[in-house]
C-alpha cells in the first residue's frame, strides 16, 4: 500500500551524479556520499558532527556482498501528518553491479522546521578528513589526584558543571561550586557522569539535551567545541586481581567550524589549557 505520508528521493549531486561510496556511522547517524569523481558530500544534517565523530576513526566504505562499492542512493521520508515536517528519513542504497538494496541508516528527526533535509538532502563536502589537535590524559590515579586537579581548576574563575547520579537513579545536570564538587566527591555513594570546567555558561547544552526517564543526557563531545576542560567517569579496570580506577579529562585548543575550517579557540582558554599541561606532567603520572 502506498503510504502517501512517505516521499521518497533519488540522490544526484549538483553536478548530475548518481553513484555513490557510502561511509556511514550508523551508531550517531552521520555519514558522508563520495561520487565517481571523488567528491563527497553530507548526508542531511551530518555535517553537524562529522568531524567531532571522525576525530577518533573514520568509518569504512561500505561494501556490496558481491565485493562492489558503488550505490544509488535514496532517501525516504516520512512526513508528519499534514505538515511539511518530517518524522524520520530513511536511507537506502542499491548495488549498481548486482541491485541489491539495503536500509543503511534511518534517522528520527525531533526537531523542526525539517523540510530543509528535504530540499538539501546532501551538502557538498571540501574535505572530509579534517584533524585537529585535542588532548586526553588519563591514567590509574588516587583519589587525592583528581582532587588535586579540580581545586587547580577551580582557581582559574572558571564555572563548574556536574553531571550525575542523584540518590533516586536519575541524571542531572547542575551547576556547583568548587566547595559542592568537593563534598560530591567525598561521598563515597557519588557517582558522576562527567564534571566541566567551562569558561562560558553551560544552562541552554542542558535545555538543548536529550532526556529519557532516567534524566538527562549531555553531548559527550562538549569539550571539543566549548572551551571547557572535560573530566570523565572513571573507567574501572581488573588489575592484579583488584579493580582500579582509571580516570581521565578531555580539551583542546583547536575546533572545526561550520564551514570546515580548524579554528583556534580564545586566548585566555589557550593559556589555561598550556598550564593545565604543565600541571598534569609534574603532579599526574
Ligand atoms: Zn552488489
Amino acid at each position: 500500500m502506498l503510504d502517501e505520508r512517505k516521499i521518497q528521493k533519488e540522490i544526484v549531486s549538483s553536478i548530475g551524479e548518481d553513484e555513490f561510496q557510502i561511509r556511514y556511522i550508523r551508531d550517531e547517524n552521520a555519514g558522508i556520499l563520495i561520487s565517481r569523481s571523488d567528491k563527497s558530500y553530507f548526508i542531511l544534517d551530518s555535517k553537524e558532527y562529522w568531524y567531532d565523530l571522525i576525530q577518533e576513526k573514520h568509518p569504512s566504505k561500505q561494501k556490496c556482498s558481491c565485493k562492489n562499492d558503488f550505490f544509488k542512493v535514496r532517501f525516504d521520508y516520512l512526513r508528519r501528518k499534514e505538515t511539511d515536517d518530517f518524522i524520520s528519513v530513511e536511507l537506502v542504497s542499491q548495488c549498481t553491479e548486482c541491485g541489491k538494496t539495503k536500509t543503511f541508516g534511518r534517522i528520527d528527526i525531533d526537531y523542526s522546521p525539517s523540510s530543509q533535509l528535504f530540499e538539501q538532502a546532501i551538502t557538498y563536502c571540501e574535505q572530509p578528513k579534517i584533524k585537529y589537535k585535542t588532548y586526553t590524559i588519563g591514567g590509574f590515579w588516587e583519589k587525592e589526584d583528581l582532587s588535586g586537579l579540580t581545586e587547580f581548576l577551580s582557581q582559574k574563575q572558571l564555572l563548574i558543571y556536574l553531571w550525575y547520579w542523584n540518590e533516586f537513579g536519575k541524571r542531572c545536570f547542575k551547576q556547583v561550586d568548587f566547595v559542592e564538587l568537593t563534598m560530591f566527591l567525598s561521598n563515597e555513594n557519588s557517582t558522576y557522569l562527567g564534571i566541566y570546567f567551562s569558561f562560558e555558561p553551560l544552562e541552554q547544552i542542558a535545555s538543548n539535551s536529550d532526556y529519557d526517564d532516567k534524566g538527562i543526557f549531555i553531548d559527550r563531545n562538549l569539550w571539543r567545541k566549548k572551551e571547557l576542560v572535560q573530566i570523565g567517569s572513571p573507567i574501572r579496570v581488573l588489575l592484579d586481581n583488584s579493580i582500579k580506577l582509571c580516570y581521565y579529562i578531555e580539551f583542546c585548543c583547536e575546533f572545526i567550524d561550520s564551514n570546515g575550517k580548524v579554528q583556534v579557540k580564545g586566548e585566555s582558554f589557550c593559556c589555561l589549557t598550556k598550564e593545565l599541561l604543565r600541571y598534569c606532567k609534574e603532579k599526574l603520572k
